[in-house]
């Protein structure tokens, strides 16, 4: 039974001492506040004043071992094989014996999964060798989004709060002690005994994704600038099929289509995945660099989906929110091809955990896509994700918190901040925002599907030059330097520049991280080609870490057999 805090009420966030910091409200940030224990005091922050996060957009669904014919073991192998080598053995085996567990534990949430005579209905989707992914629709993310939410709504001991944006995250002698907030114009710091980064992925870096704005590696340099253990960023996987038509905003096209019998065809009515083991159903890498190679050979922007051998009638019922998008674009799915093309879709690399979801940091835990838990190697499975969310999340229960601290004496005076503090205050919101577009053509021409030792050299020199430029910003400089017990508040011109210098100088941090990744890898696997090294090596048999301040190393994978099966 949740305890009757009452602080809900009142809403006073900066008085209350709060036992956890939840930052980000999609599946993993909305599950761990369902899963901490009601004891506990946690104060939800997202960033987003709408409802918007890729957990909500998620299509496919979650896969899990709901049949008879599968098993917990094949689950496994399906994920190790996608990994190309670099599963860490010990999470994939945790996460495939409680996904069951958790299908389950929604289901009691009151989760209505699509149902076949009255049992779960399952999907195929690409590198599955068995039917497994659980769906509602297309909207499966929707779906698990708005459960969750209502459910979080009804705990006493959660305050969720919107438009709120953490921007730093407070560690002394290596624990975590809370963060600092942009809460609209002030600039503060709010104390927890523990922070859990559910902020999620970084397709957005990419000029060219399926992801949401705010989707752009936020998480990954506040647990860098905050000295935490970051692994595998040179893994990004490049979805095959979102939607390219001129002028539309990006829209995935689900692989679920694919299982469902739609099939690829290039300019002249071939397939350009006939020569790949699983042909329309390979692993998305492949599928992708598939695809790119045809389009530059045949000049072309796009590649074509057919749907004319799947059946009309089922394939309307269940895939509602892709029709319906096609349609409001002006084209008709059941008789015109759908044209598409790669896009950055999901990053393996993250914040470094054990499977507890804690960090190198005492008290700072991480999951969801902002977090590397070694489930997925060099290449996720598809539908792996939701559910990682969830199990992770569930890991939390026993959550360790750092000790106790009043945050009263954070509660100083209040200095007024004027927007002509700025070096960009002339140039304008504008030059930041072409800034932030610039750095996402040059992250998807040098480290998209195709990459390779020069261009990713010149990516690597000039994002640092730029970043080097940007610090010396006098408002960054305040944010960087504010002391605890100071609270900044911004003019409304400041507040606008200040949340772009945060969006550039933190996507600079994820670009030049992935980017120093990438150039150290000097192999292919997984989510991560180059041109220059097309294969993969077993010299790089093992993890990437990076860390603030220490060169870029490796660690072993773990994958001394702890799944004992016979494959
Ligand atoms: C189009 C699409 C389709 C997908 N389909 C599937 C699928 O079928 N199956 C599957 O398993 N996976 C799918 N994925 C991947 C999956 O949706 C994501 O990996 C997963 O939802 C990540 O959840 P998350 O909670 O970690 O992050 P998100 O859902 O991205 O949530 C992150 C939250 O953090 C907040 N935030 C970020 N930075 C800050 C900050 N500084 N301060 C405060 N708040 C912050 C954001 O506002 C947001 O609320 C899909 C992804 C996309 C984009």
């Amino acid at each position: 039974m949740d305890l009757k805090i009452g602080y809900k009420k009142n809403n006073s966030i900066y008085s209350t001492n709060w036992d956890v910091v939840v930052i980000g409200a999609g599946a993993a940030g909305l599950m761990t506040s369902l899963e901490l224990p009601s004891k506990l005091k946690i104060l939800l922050l997202n960033r987003n004043t709408s409802k918007r996060s890729s957990s909500r957009w998620a299509q496919g669904g979650m896969a899990a071992v709901t049949r008879l014919e599968d098993t917990e073991d094949i689950h496994a192998f399906d994920t190790i094989k996608a990994g190309a080598g670099l599963c860490d053995h010990q999470a994939v085996k945790m996460f495939v014996e409680n996904a069951p567990r958790l299908v389950e534990r929604l289901l009691k949430l009151g989760m209505e999964f699509d149902r076949t005579s009255g049992k779960l209905s399952t999907t195929l989707e690409a590198a599955h060798s068995h039917r497994r992914v659980l769906h509602v629709k297309d909207r499966t993310g929707k779906a698990l989004v708005d459960v969750l939410n209502d459910q979080v709504d009804q705990r006493e001991n959660v305050l969720h709060q919107r438009g709120i944006r953490v921007t730093q995250i407070w560690v002394e002698k290596e624990k975590c002690l809370g963060v600092q907030v942009l809460d609209g114009p002030l600039l503060r710091w709010i104390h927890s005994k523990a922070v859990v980064l559910a902020t999620g992925g970084g397709g957005h870096l990419f000029a060219n994704t399926t992801n949401p704005t705010q989707a752009a590696g936020e998480g990954i340099a506040l647990g860098w600038r905050a000295g935490a253990v970051i692994e595998d960023l040179e893994f990004f996987q490049f979805h095959p099929t979102a939607l390219q038509l001129d002028g539309a905003p990006s829209f995935l096209i689900s692989e679920a289509l694919r299982g469902e019998g739609a099939v690829l065809v290039d300019a002249f009515g071939t397939s350009p995945v006939d020569h790949l083991e699983g042909k329309d159903l390979a692993s998305r890498d492949q599928v992708s660099r598939a695809l790119f190679k045809v389009m530059q050979k045949q000049q072309v922007d796009h590649i074509s989906l057919d749907l004319k051998s799947i059946d009309v009638e089922d394939v309307e019922e269940r895939f509602p929110s892709i029709f319906q998008r096609c349609r409001e674009l002006g084209l008709e799915p059941l008789k015109e091809l759908i044209p598409v093309a790669p896009a950055a879709h999901y990053w393996m690399g993250g914040v470094s955990t054990n499977l507890k979801a804690e960090t190198s940091i005492k008290g700072l835990f991480a999951l969801g896509e902002v977090a590397c838990t070694g489930l997925h190697g060099a290449n996720r499975l598809a539908s792996n994700s939701l559910m990682e969310c969830l199990v992770f999340a569930n890991q939390m229960r026993d959550i360790k918190l750092n000790d106790s601290r009043s945050g009263n004496d954070l509660i100083g005076s209040t200095i007024d901040i004027q927007s002509n503090l700025s070096f960009f205050h002339e140039k304008g919101s504008k030059f930041l925002e072409e800034e932030i577009e610039k750095l996402r053509n040059l992250c998807w021409r040098q480290a998209g599907v195709d990459r390779s030792q020069k261009g990713m050299s010149v990516a690597f020199s000039t994002v640092k030059r730029d970043y080097e430029n940007l610090l010396k910003e006098p408002l960054l400089n305040l944010v960087f330097n504010q002391s605890k017990n100071e609270i900044h508040r911004f003019d409304e011109i400041a507040r606008r520049d200040l949340n772009l210098l945060i969006d550039l100088s933190n996507r600079q941090i994820a670009s030049l991280l992935m980017l120093e990744a990438c150039l150290f890898r000097q192999e292919s696997r997984g989510g991560h080609f180059r041109d220059d090294f097309p294969c993969s090596v077993p010299f790089w048999k093992c993890h990437t870490r990076q860390v603030k301040g220490k060169t870029i190393h490796t660690r072993p994978v773990s994958d001394i057999s702890a799944y004992s099966r016979n494959f």
